[in-house]
């Protein structure tokens, strides 16, 4: 039987190139949210077993051989892909085509990409009267990374991938919620012959491990993505020792449809904006504008097209929306569509718990929810959700679309939906976001910055960004004599 295959899994950290248990033997429940089963054991780490692990990660890997470290670790996840997106969906209630289709090819990808950009790096030189410079990347040493449970492969990898590339070594914890393939990631690393130490994963709570790991003094660096409130106590911990920060925060990102879009296509976009994994990404969609001389025909569209989406079993090959993360957060989500009504607004679809056949009768499962009615700067309409629910809104002119965009206290993307050029340049200049899309979204080039303004967070990942982060750059000056 493969190593993550078994029914109940104990699972361990991994430091200094051995798995091992938690220091204080105590161990959270991990559930799969689709059934309520229990299906592992995940180590309750603590400050000892981060002083652990950054101690053993002293190992980093030699220069001349990361990229082909990068690469095989692409290959160790190509080979367990299957079992990688049937872990990803049990432990988040993701459909396994989302799975199957997105995270576990983006996590190959991610190392792929980092190995070839570790090949073709260049650093610069600077010539003056009388002097060359020219400047060298140097490891930061240690760096930590903490991860959410929306993404758990796909965002460990697009931070890890880059952080042994330029010849760090890695503390990683996960989510407590989701740590199924951050420890077969740990296996693969391992198995494809990584230095001892070079890669180490602590599983735990955030306000423990996270918390430990962030105030470590021998972290040089902390990449986080999580939610804003988390990103501020982090920042709040890191910043009195001068770690290097990067905050990938949260969103509350707008889609904004012209009338003169291409209608299908916006509809289309919308949609998979607004639910792609239940409403659980950072970039999804989940304010709606849309300019008044199509409003009522878009809404009416959209709702017939979000209530005809597929609820249910995320093992289904058909199924386009599978379960929140756990009953908790759907209790939160429900929260917002009953504030949603307080705040006069109109539920045109969803809003309910399905009614769904065993094994998943029980999920967290939440129908798809479009809101109409509420005024755009009320809570529901302003606030991060995180869950498959979105908010509509008229709007009369390019300058209010842009005003309406721009008025929350978030900043990470938009999608724009427009057929008028000059509208689209015009509108992607003004918008307060990291990333803006036109007539896309969520189509990504993984040599561009990533990233988000104001309360989305601090700071660019991807590509030249990702290595720029996880380095440190040295000037040196020779001086060269007179001819
Ligand atoms: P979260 O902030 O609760 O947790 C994220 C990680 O931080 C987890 O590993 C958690 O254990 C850890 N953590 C919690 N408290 C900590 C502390 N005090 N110190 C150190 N670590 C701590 O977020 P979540 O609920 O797991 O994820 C959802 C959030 O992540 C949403 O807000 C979403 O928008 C955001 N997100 C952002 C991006 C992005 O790229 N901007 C991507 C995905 C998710």
């Amino acid at each position: 039987m493969s190593r993550t295959m078994s029914a109940v899994r104990t699972l361990s950290n991994y430091i200094g190139g051995s798995f091992v248990p938690p220091q204080s033997s105590q161990f959270l429940d991990d559930f799969n949210p689709a059934t309520g089963e229990r299906i592992a054991r995940v180590p309750r780490s603590g400050a000892a077993d981060v002083d652990a692990a950054v101690a053993a990660a002293r190992n980093q890997v030699s220069a001349s051989g990361r990229a082909e470290l990068l690469e095989k670790i692409a290959d160790g996840i190509e080979q367990r892909a299957e079992e990688l997106a049937q872990l990803e969906s049990q432990d988040t209630g993701k459909p396994v085509a989302l799975a199957r289709s997105v995270d576990i090819p983006r996590a190959i990808l991610n190392f792929r990409f980092f190995a070839g950009a570790v090949r073709h790096d260049q650093t610069a030189c600077h010539e003056m009267a009388g002097a060359l410079n020219y400047t060298l990347r140097r490891p930061l040493g240690v760096v930590g990374l903490i991860t959410p449970w929306n993404l758990p492969l796909y965002l460990l990898t697009w931070k890890t991938a880059p952080a042994l590339g330029m010849g760090n070594s890695v503390v990683a914890k996960p989510s407590e919620l989701t740590p199924l393939t951050a420890q077969a990631l740990a296996e693969i690393i391992h198995d494809a012959g990584a230095p001892r130490g070079a890669f180490n994963l602590v599983h735990g709570l955030g306000p423990e491990a996270g918390q430990a790991l962030v105030g470590h003094p021998g972290v040089a660096a902390i990449s986080f993505t999580g939610g804003t409130a988390t990103g501020a106590k982090v920042a709040a911990s890191a910043a009195p020792q001068f770690k290097k920060l990067s905050l990938e925060l949260g969103g509350k990102n707008p889609t904004v449809v012209f009338a003169d879009a291409d209608f299908e296509a916006a509809i289309a976009g919308t949609v998979r904006a607004g639910f792609l994994n239940q409403g659980q990404v950072c970039l999804c969609g989940s304010r709606v504008l849309v300019e008044r001389k199509i409003y009522e025909r878009f809404v009416e569209a959209l709702v017939a097209r979000v209530r005809s989406m597929k609820i249910g079993d995320p093992g289904d090959p058909k199924t386009e929306l599978g379960a929140l993360i756990s009953p908790q957060h759907r209790d939160k989500v429900e929260g917002y569509v009953r504030l949603a009504k307080q705040e006069g607004g109109a539920v045109l679809c969803g809003g309910e718990r399905p009614s769904l056949p065993p094994p998943v009768a029980n999920g967290a499962f939440l129908a798809p929810t479009v809101i109409a009615g509420l005024s755009p700067s009320c809570r529901t309409a302003t606030e991060e959700i995180f869950g498959p629910v979105v908010t509509v809104h008229p709007f009369d002119s390019e300058e209010e679309a842009v005003s309406l965009a721009n008025g929350v206290r978030y900043g990470l993307a938009a999608s724009v939906w427009t057929t008028d050029l000059a509208r689209a340049h015009r509108v992607a200049g003004a918008l307060a976001a990291g990333v803006v899309w036109v007539n896309c979204w969520l189509l990504r080039d993984l040599r561009t910055p990533f990233g988000g303004v104001k309360d989305s967070g601090v700071g660019r990942e991807g590509g030249q960004w990702s290595l720029d982060f996880f380095s440190e750059v040295r000037n040196v000056c020779v001086a060269l004599p007179a001819p």
